[in-house]
């Protein structure tokens, strides 16, 4: 087994450094992939910490990857090396059960695979994408469009496809009102997504000095969340509201935001639980609290090619892999514009 770079954390109160970590032999339908660039999730950050509990360690984070193929097994027929192709949030699914059989492969009735943290078939653990490189199921890599930034285009496999999904599913377009709360990562996409599909976007925000580029991003409204009259203001208007916020908050006011039949889609997954919603402000107006896991293989690839076609990547800050444990920092402090990117030339 060749012995390759990572970074990982050892314990839930450990940085991030540097780890020899062993890659399988590629398989009859494996991809060899050298990793070019990965993007930092928040996801990275809650898992590395132990945030939500059960993380076994050593971990290696990172699920939005960029590289290009070195190998591909026997029985690759998709893919050639030298493709430039990325790798989401799986590596595995059962492939055979209802929701793998409709291209959700997220819910997979046997547990999907995750891209780190996570068992495979054959018991071994999951390294993921803060490496040099990474073997990959053929049925998991993405095609990256011809002409699309890489490195832009590396949170587009967690951050594009989680916020991309909800949009598609509650059947986002022109005439709806959609509200994105807050603009990191997630966010982000998530404005220049429901823009690019024609809705009127409006983002909601805990950092004033974000409204300029919201609108730059496609916002048309800007609403400071912690300011009351603001969110008084826009009671009843918005059809969906998609909350990205990776922390405990009220969620009532975002409710009352809400039309007759409106839904807010919660992707953010807090340490904590949020405050109890109120009943009333579902019961009254008909309206939906709902939830929403990443995105499928299928629609991915979908994702990646409407971002092309929409001219759409990610705001990044490039990052060199030594500084992993800075970005940590600074995400929690919402201080990102708008995503980390490792470029994985600095490792090794
Ligand atoms: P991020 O880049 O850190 O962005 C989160 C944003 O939330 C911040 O930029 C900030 O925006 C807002 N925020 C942070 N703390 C807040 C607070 N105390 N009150 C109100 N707003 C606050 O994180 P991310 O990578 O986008 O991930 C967001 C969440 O989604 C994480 O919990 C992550 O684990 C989860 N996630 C879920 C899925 C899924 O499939 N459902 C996939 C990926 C990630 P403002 O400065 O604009 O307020
Ligand atoms: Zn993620
Ligand atoms: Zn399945």
């Amino acid at each position: 087994m060749p012995m390759i770079n990572a970074y990982a954390a050892q314990s839930e109160t450990s940085d991030l450094a540097p780890l020899d970590i062993a890659r399988r032999e590629p398989r009859p339908n494996d991809i060899a992939i050298d990793i070019e660039y990965c993007g930092v999730c928040h996801s990275d950050l809650h898992a590395a910490r132990n945030d939500w509990g059960g993380t076994t360690y050593p971990i290696v984070p990172g699920h939005e990857i960029i590289g290009r193929i070195s190998a591909v097994g026997s029985a690759v027929s998709r893919f050639k090396v030298g493709d430039r192709v990325g790798v989401g949030c799986m590596v595995d699914s059962c492939q055979s059960c209802s929701p793998c059989e409709q291209g959700l492969e997220q819910y997979c009735e046997k547990g999907m695979t995750g891209t780190y943290d996570s068992k495979l078939p054959d018991g071994s653990l999951t390294y993921g994408g803060y490496s040099k490189h990474v073997v990959v199921r053929e049925e998991f890599v993405l095609r990256i469009p011809e002409g699309m930034d890489p490195a832009g285009a590396a949170p587009l496999l967690c951050a594009g496809i989680t916020t991309y999904s909800p949009l598609r599913h509650w059947q986002v377009g022109p005439g709806k009102k959609v509200g994105i709360v807050g603009l990191g990562g997630l966010g982000h996409m998530g404005v220049k997504i429901a823009a690019a599909m024609g809705a009127e976007v409006t983002l909601f925000t805990t950092s004033p000095g974000k409204a300029e580029d919201a609108r730059r991003l496609g916002a048309s409204q800007v609403v400071i969340s912690k300011e009351r009259d603001q969110m008084k203001a826009v009671r009843g208007q918005f059809d969906l509201i998609l909350n990205t916020v990776a922390a405990p908050h009220k969620l009532d006011p975002y409710l009352q935001a809400l039309k007759l039949d409106g839904t807010m889609v919660m992707v953010g997954l807090p340490d904590e639980p949020h405050p109890p919603a109120g009943m009333g402000n579902l019961i009254m107006k008909r309206r939906s609290l709902a939830g929403s896991l990443i995105g499928g293989i299928s629609e991915t690839q979908e994702m990646l090619d409407f971002c092309a076609e929409n001219k759409i990547v990610s705001d990044i800050e490039m990052i060199a892999m030594a500084e992993i444990n800075t970005a940590y920092e600074r995400m929690l402090k919402s201080d990102v514009k708008y995503r980390f990117v490792i470029d994985m030339a600095t490792l090794g």
